[in-house]
């Protein structure tokens, strides 16, 4: 009875130090590739402006089937409407 306490201790040990060691092994190896990559580069991310001025309805020319913002102005063809 005593003898099975015992190796379950020892088992127990022998996975704590065997995952101690591979966390130190883990920990002397260079950093991955890609972490590093990505935080050299970080990845475009689009955030809206709060104000809205970013993001805008655009309208379509019934002429010339463009969709452009209204404050654009005409699209340049002299039939167009906006
Ligand atoms: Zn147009």
């Amino acid at each position: 009875m005593f003898m099975k306490f015992l190796l379950t201790v020892a088992v127990v040990a022998l996975i704590w130090f065997g995952f101690r060691f591979a966390q130190r092994l883990a920990m002397q190896k260079p950093a991955p590739r890609e972490p590093a990559d990505s935080a050299a580069k970080p990845k475009p991310r689009f955030t809206p402006e709060p104000d809205g001025e970013s993001v805008r309805d655009l309208v379509k020319c019934p002429i010339c089937h463009t969709w452009r913002a209204p404050n654009l102005g005409p699209c340049g063809r002299k039939e167009c409407p906006q």
